[in-house]
């Protein structure tokens, strides 16, 4: 007899969700909304899976990946046991026609979705909250920093009352902000007056989102150490190991990245050649939970700190976050929040547990209604 979590059928869909005001930018890209675009998969006994990506809501890239789910992946595991998650992974994964045309990329988000329902469906089915799942929460209290209030769009004078109002009224530890404008000079200047705004005591990171080349960064980087940033994220372009690794070595002020990195393989790169050291795994470019918590381990066994980007905003990421021991912290944004049976909620800057079986992806049917896109059904 076939078990009642056998695959029946996968669905895909794409969603626009409003971002924070009418617009938001950092140094490279300019958002209006976020694109959640991912995966629906029902099994015989009625268990229903979500697993999503994150996108920058641009209907005709997202219908590159819900074509992956829908006409490579889903024939793939449709009447297998979705419980079998890793086998199922390795199955797509290494499905040769798909991983010809791409280890990375498209069919690597495409994966991530696939992979965050069938995690989703293995906890229901056990009606466990994902992060009980993989073993159990490893921290009480897993503290939230705050990047909505720091966007490049906003000037200077915004960004630091935001952040003021962040640390002081809302209780958040800490916040990051955007940098990585044409004019360093002027980036500074936000970093100093968010100092001055939140004090010496709470953490402040800054993100550059890959735009500076290592001339403009070697000149800044003593300036970031005088108002003691946490990290510098995405100093330099994504997949510029060396620069990152002279930078690293050069710089007082550590360096944090992964949110462009697709695989295991290149995390072990930049990680090996000491060229970060807040790692940053985000599961919806990495292939899903299943390659995240492999990233999770390889900076555990080099003792560096994880703090997941939040392509997802922060909804499977907070189960991963609770659960593994490298996890520090976690990004807060809030943006699609709304869209969830269990939405994310941070308390005096921390996350709250989530209490509901799954992977914290089940979305409500008001919101697949407002904003769907497209909603095909394999
Ligand atoms: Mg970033």
């Amino acid at each position: 007899m076939k078990p009642e979590t056998t695959i029946e059928s996968v669905e895909s869909f794409i969603l626009h969700v409003p971002v924070t005001g009418d617009m938001v930018q950092d140094s490279t890209h300019t958002v209006t909304h976020w694109g959640v675009v991912g995966a629906r998969i029902t099994t015989t006994g009625g268990i229903v899976g979500y697993g999503y990506t994150g996108t920058h809501a641009h209907l005709a890239s997202d219908r590159l990946i819900t074509a992956c789910i829908r006409d490579a992946y889903a024939p793939v595991i449709v009447g297998e046991d979705a419980c079998e998650v890793q086998r199922l992974w390795s199955r797509m994964y290494n499905y040769a026609p798909v991983q010809w045309v791409g280890r990375t990329g498209i069919t690597h988000l495409a994966l991530a979705a696939v992979d965050t329902a069938l995690w989703d469906i293995k906890a229901k089915a056990v009606e466990q909250p994902l992060w009980k799942l993989l073993g159990g929460a490893t921290t009480e209290r897993l503290a939230a920093y705050n990047t909505d209030g720091g966007w490049l769009s906003l000037d200077k004078d915004t960004v630091a009352e935001n952040c003021r109002r962040l640390v002081d009224d809302e209780g958040y530890p800490g916040v990051k902000i955007k940098i990585g404008s044409e004019q360093p000079r002027s980036d500074l200047e936000r970093v100093a007056s968010v100092r001055r705004a939140i004090g010496p005591d709470r953490r402040l990171a800054v993100d550059c989102n890959g735009r500076w080349d290592l001339p403009t960064m070697l000149w800044v980087a003593p300036h970031l150490a005088e108002h003691d940033v946490l990290w510098v994220e995405e100093p330099l372009f994504y997949d510029d190991l060396p620069g990152h690794a002279q930078l690293a070595r050069a710089m007082v002020t550590p360096v944090a990245l992964g949110e462009q990195l697709y695989s295991v393989d290149a995390f072990r790169d930049f990680i090996s050649a000491g060229a970060v050291h807040w790692v940053q795994p985000d599961m919806t470019r990495l292939a899903g939970v299943t390659e995240w918590l492999r990233v999770a381990d390889l900076a555990y066994a080099y003792r560096l700190p994880v703090v997941p980007h939040v392509g997802d905003m922060g909804q499977v990421h907070v189960h991963l976050a609770y659960a593994h021991p490298a996890a520090a912290w976690l990004e807060y944004i809030p943006w699609i929040r709304h869209c969830f049976e269990e939405p994310i909620e941070v308390e005096s800057g921390v996350y709250k547990k989530p209490e509901l079986p799954g992977a914290g992806t089940t979305l409500l049917p008001d919101a697949v209604q407002r904003y769907a896109q497209e909603n095909e059904k394999a």
